[in-house]
């Protein structure tokens, strides 16, 4: 407070007031807008080494973003992050809705951390504009005790796209959190379609969560789902259910069994546990352990991820190449009258194909 000679009690003419300070900013929108824009690629990746979540976060929706400008960055970031990316187990999870997918990360993800001391980042892949059957895979509310984890990071999946899209952004993502510290990573996604090709070409170990049914569970399983499976885990072995998923574990080990020897030369092995109750978590653990020492002797562990680096080189050109060429406003104006031209059979798909492609090379 500054003195005033004006305000001493014996003067007796007119006083002056106390000023006051000047307000703090309150739209905190202001701030963080100003403070994303000063960042550069580097800082981005040096914040990322650091295990800064919020800056992970900010890069993440770089990644997912549409802009050019934004992919331009990310692209930096990725790049200055792969160095020290790689060290992690990555853990592909599928199951039908309702197999307790959420329940099983939940609880699988605290053994992981609290027992073992890893740090996880659970990403996920969901191509469907209308989310699985409401449930928004990798989402934090269902996921309720690791969303309060310090060491875990849920993101959900990136918004609906093509599948290819959505599992380069899920790809990209995973390198993020590696160069983060994050030593294992979950990508959930739901089996019911094509994703599980899109995560299976992303991670090193892949779980297929199963459930005991009627007793006929084998004919309602997409075999290829099967066949991409390094592990069955049949959820809620609890209660009264222990039997029947005793039963269904078996009919799944004999079906496996009918199955070629995968490349990896390991035969997918068979477990019953209850996400619910936290029952055969840490067997879940060691069967992965297990794998990973089996397929690192035999040199499968580095050829799949080498495989997995080759298959997203050529994932990425296409994509691009795709993007591009439906992006281009000449081909846009184009097609739908091609289109037509099809659709009253003036001109054969192949030849109309032809044209379009004649027309954006030609450019
Ligand atoms: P998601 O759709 O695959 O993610 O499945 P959720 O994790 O949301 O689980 C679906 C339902 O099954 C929920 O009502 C869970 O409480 C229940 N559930 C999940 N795991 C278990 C389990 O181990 N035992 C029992 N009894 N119920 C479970």
């Amino acid at each position: 407070m500054h003195h005033h000679p004006e305000n001493d009690p014996q003067y007796t003419g007119l006083t002056v007031n106390e000023g006051v300070a000047s307000p703090p900013v309150i739209n905190p929108y202001l701030q963080t807008r100003k403070k994303r824009q000063t960042f550069s690629s580097s800082e981005y990746a040096e914040e990322i080494r650091k295990g800064n979540i919020t800056v992970l976060s900010q890069a993440v929706t770089l990644v997912e973003s549409q802009k050019p400008e934004h992919q331009t960055v990310a692209q930096e970031i990725i790049e200055k992050c792969l160095p020290y990316s790689g060290n992690s187990m990555r853990i592909g999870i599928t199951g039908v809705p309702g197999a307790g997918k959420s329940t099983s990360i939940d609880a699988f993800g605290m053994h992981l951390i609290h027992d073992r001391g890893k740090k996880l980042a659970v990403l996920a892949i969901d191509p469907s504009s209308e989310r699985s059957k409401g449930s928004i895979l990798g989402d934090k509310t269902r996921m309720e005790e690791l969303s309060r984890e310090q060491d875990a990071f849920i993101r959900p999946s990136p918004s609906a796209g093509s599948l290819g899209g959505v599992a380069r952004k899920t790809r990209e993502t995973i390198i993020l959190c590696e160069a983060a510290g994050f030593d294992t990573i979950f990508v959930e996604t739901v089996g019911v379609g094509q994703s599980e090709t899109a995560v299976h070409s992303m991670v090193d170990f892949f779980l297929l969560i199963q459930l005991a049914g009627t007793g006929d569970e084998l004919q309602g399983i997409k075999r290829g789902i099967m066949e991409m499976a390094d592990g069955i885990i049949v959820n809620k072995a609890d209660g009264d259910n222990i039997d029947r998923a005793n039963l269904a574990a078996a009919q799944y080990r004999n079906a496996l069994h009918l199955f070629p020897l995968p490349p990896s030369g390991w035969t997918p092995k068979v477990l019953t546990y209850s996400g619910y109750y936290k029952l055969g978590i840490p067997e879940i653990r060691n069967m992965i352990d297990e794998y990973t020492d089996f397929t690192r002797k035999n040199g499968y562990f580095d050829a799949r991820r080498h495989s997995q680096s080759r298959y997203w080189m050529y994932e990425s050109i296409n994509e691009q190449l795709r993007n591009n060429f439906y992006q281009s406003p000449e081909i846009e104006a184009a097609l739908k009258e091609k289109e037509q031209q099809v659709l009253r059979s003036e001109i054969s798909s192949f030849a109309a194909a032809k044209q379009m492609l004649d027309l954006y090379f030609k450019k």
